[in-house]
């Protein structure tokens, strides 16, 4: 029996239809994340509305969820307080999962993805922010309520403002916000340099920065490398405190690849106490990419639904 997947980002939204057993869904139907609570519910039903008869929906949501209602608590940008699940449930007469969108993705590349095979998986997702997500035997482990708000970890308060208010977080120096602010600051500093002459007249992204850094340039490369430098730190806390099998890293910046990853895993080695008596963690790019999301919330849909 068929299910509906769907990634509901801050901006975006989109759904995919997956039938069997498949994890490759058919066309993908995209549009806006309505911009109040109320709304996401009948702007699902109507994005979803010609992908035909399914078993049941699953809905992951870049916020806060609890799980076991299907309730959103917080979303940037929308804020909080939306029935999701029992709204959606109530529309469509389906089973429904409504999860963090961090966990969903996390669940896909654990069974399906680039941690298949392995019994503790971490993904950490790494976009505008860091998120994370933990499955243990195929099943995403919660803690209390809601583990894997990994972003916010201290790792430098005198560090730079981060989205939450405070200063130094993990995806403050780190995220792909972080690697906007190293370009920016990088093009100011040398406007006859690489990562200037590739941005043009626009503002220096991330982006440039690792274009610039691929094309060879000594100045782009070496500011990757210090954001990189502070992902592997947070990395090497995740290794103290979870020590899992494998890191998956999703979210935009794994787009960068070795460029990014290769200076991370190295301060992460050097950051992990006893890093020379035990194996290094493996820490490898997720299959999936920006799908993972959605093809993880069809996985919860059908364990909703039992089918
Ligand atoms: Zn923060």
């Amino acid at each position: 029996m068929a299910v509906i997947g769907v990634d509901c980002g801050g901006t975006n939204m989109r759904a995919g239809r997956f039938d069997g057993d498949s994890i490759d869904p058919g066309p993908v139907v995209e549009r806006q994340t309505p911009r109040s609570g109320d709304d996401l519910a009948s702007a699902i039903v109507a994005m979803c509305g010609g992908l035909g008869s399914v078993a049941a929906v699953g809905v992951g949501v870049a916020g806060l969820v609890d799980h076991r209602t299907g309730d959103l608590l917080w979303m940037p940008h929308i804020g909080g307080g939306a029935r999701l699940a029992t709204s959606l449930a109530e529309l469509t007469g389906l089973a429904v999962s409504v999860d963090n969108d961090a966990n969903a993705a996390a669940l896909a590349e654990a069974r399906h993805g680039s941690g298949a095979g392995h019994r503790m998986v971490l993904m950490v997702t790494v976009g505008t922010g860091i998120g994370g997500g933990l499955v243990i035997d195929g099943k995403v482990e919660r803690g209390r309520s809601h583990l894997g708000e990994i972003g916010h970890i201290p790792l430098d308060r005198g560090g730079p403002r981060c989205s939450c208010g405070l200063r130094g977080c993990w995806e403050a120096l780190a995220s792909g916000t972080a690697l906007d602010r190293a370009a920016a600051e990088l093009a100011e500093a040398d406007p006859s340099g690489a990562t200037a002459h590739l941005a043009g007249p626009e503002s220096a992204t991330g982006r440039v920065l690792v274009a610039a850094a691929a094309g060879g340039d000594r100045a782009a490369s070496q500011a990757l490398a210090r954001v990189a430098s502070w992902f592997g730190s947070g990395l090497a806390v995740m290794v103290s405190v979870f020590d899992p099998d494998v890191i998956v890293i999703g979210g935009g910046v794994a787009s960068a690849g070795d460029s990014f990853l290769g200076p991370a895993r190295e301060a992460m080695a050097a950051a992990v106490s006893g890093s020379g008596v035990r194996s290094p963690t493996p820490v490898v790019t997720g299959r999936f990419g920006d799908r993972a999301g959605m093809i993880g919330a069809a996985m919860m849909a059908r364990d909703a639904a039992g089918v």
